[in-house]
């Protein structure tokens, strides 16, 4: 490793994604991951088009097309199971590029395959956990440790160090060391995936329910997981709650904390009861995310991803926001004079966009739609949509996320 490799502390969807970006640029780069072993964890993610444009840049849609589902639609219901507003999505919508929801774990040993053959062998580098860095004027030097044993492992130097290293960065804590505890929004998720039939279009997004009462988010992420036809579907159920728990994405949940609230939603195109009984397993998560930073480059240093910009996950775009980092992050390393002026460049453009998401996701997320109409029917049954809210409303709030998350549908292709 030469004093110009680029260190990513991190082999998640943001670091393994900027290997790649790296690479196809001529940067050398090394991931250095925590884990000892890379395994599929997780439930699923969405990858919106302008994410899945960069995919398609590293030439990765193939490999999308075999691990996950292209979503064609999305949809908002109530709580009894009425349609409220169905709009299509990725190339239906008019873009260039897929939605793709996916097991976060199959997308991310997918990415990390695709690393060791175009990068080789050693360029993700197990069980090395990043413990601290410093930096000179030529160059970072990084340190770690074990995971597996605890023991000391050799530093690396290299030209720069990017932390991808997720909600609990490393990097971001040497670099913020008295920063508060994450924001509680007030709402836990519990979450899963489970074998059923397909429903609706079979490749639908769904979000039903308000939070107070329950909200569901419910899309298929595996085709035929059974030899029959059956999908694997993944649930999100929500609810409001001052009960707030760590941020650790293995955190095993309770069914009878939740399903309550679900009960009697049994509708004629889903029994959401059944649906989440039958999960294999139940997790769950905090809706947290933190204040945005001013500051992501210091010198040598960067942030990428989660470490840069945790948000609660409510509008699809936790993994989209770090694949979106990548390939800015590589243009500057690209043309900038410097090292630390890449870094300053990619903050520059990126930082003041992501602040932008995580602000839009606490306070007018794509869901906004449902807590409207929650309001506006005093959370009963309608008899006709039109009547409660204006199809150009509906519109206009989903248009209005789509245009902060910077996935306004393009008039001639997808834009950034
Ligand atoms: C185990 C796991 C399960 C997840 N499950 C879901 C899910 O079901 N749904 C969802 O929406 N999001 C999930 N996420 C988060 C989701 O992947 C991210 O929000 C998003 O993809 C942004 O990617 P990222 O690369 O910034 O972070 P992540 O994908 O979280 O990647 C961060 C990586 O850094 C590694 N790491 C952490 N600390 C260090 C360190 N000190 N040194 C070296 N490496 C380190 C982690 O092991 C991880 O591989 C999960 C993350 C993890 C780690």
């Amino acid at each position: 490793m030469d004093g110009s490799t680029a260190l990513i502390a991190g082999g998640g969807i943001g670091g393994l994604t900027l290997a790649l970006e790296l690479h196809a640029a001529g940067i050398p780069c090394r991931v250095f991951e925590a884990a000892p072993e890379l395994r599929p964890l997780g439930v699923g993610v969405n990858i919106l088009p302008h994410a899945s444009a960069v995919l398609d840049g590293l030439g990765l849609t193939p490999a999308m097309a075999e691990i996950a589902i292209e979503t064609i639609e999305s949809g908002f219901f109530n709580r009894f199971g009425q349609e409220i507003f169905t709009e299509p999505a990725g190339k239906r919508a008019g873009y260039d590029h897929a939605q793709w929801s996916v097991h976060r774990g199959d997308f991310q040993m997918m990415l990390y395959r695709t690393v060791v053959e175009r990068l080789g062998e050693d360029a993700v580098q197990l069980d090395h956990k990043l413990i601290g860095f410093e930096q000179d004027a030529d160059g970072v030097t990084a340190h770690f440790q074990s995971l597996a044993t605890g023991e000391p492992l050799p530093s690396a130097r290299g030209g720069i160090l990017v932390g991808a290293d997720g909600i609990h960065s490393a990097v971001r804590k040497q670099l913020y060391p008295n920063e508060g505890r994450p924001r509680y929004s007030g709402i836990k998720m519990w979450r899963g995936t489970s074998v059923a039939p397909a429903f609706l279009s079979g490749a639908t997004m769904v979000r039903a329910g308000w939070l107070q009462d329950g909200k569901l988010v419910i899309y298929p992420i595996r085709e035929n997981v059974d030899g029959q036809g059956n999908q694997l579907v993944n649930w999100v159920a929500e609810l409001e709650t001052d009960f707030e728990a760590d941020r650790n994405w293995g955190a095993r949940g309770d069914l009878e904390e939740f399903i309550g609230a679900f009960e009697d939603w049994t509708f004629d195109w889903l029994d959401v009861p059944a649906l989440i009984r039958s999960s294999e397993a139940i997790f769950e998560y905090p809706m947290v995310d933190q204040d945005p930073l001013e500051q992501w480059t210091f010198g040598r240093v960067t942030l990428l991803g989660d470490a840069a910009h945790p948000m609660v996950p409510r509008g699809s775009n936790g993994a989209g926001q770090a694949i979106l980092d990548a390939p800015v992050l590589r243009r500057f390393l690209e043309t900038a004079a410097s090292p630390a002026e890449a870094l300053a460049q990619y903050e520059a453009v990126r930082l003041p966009a992501t602040t932008a998401v995580v602000l839009k996701n606490r306070d007018t997320p794509p869901d906004a739609i449902l807590r409207e109409v929650w309001e506006r029917t005093d959370d009963k049954p309608f008899d006709d949509i039109g009547t409660v809210i204006s199809h150009d409303e509906l519109v206009a709030l989903s248009n209005s996320y789509k245009t902060v998350a910077g996935f306004a549908v393009p008039v001639g292709g997808d834009g950034e």
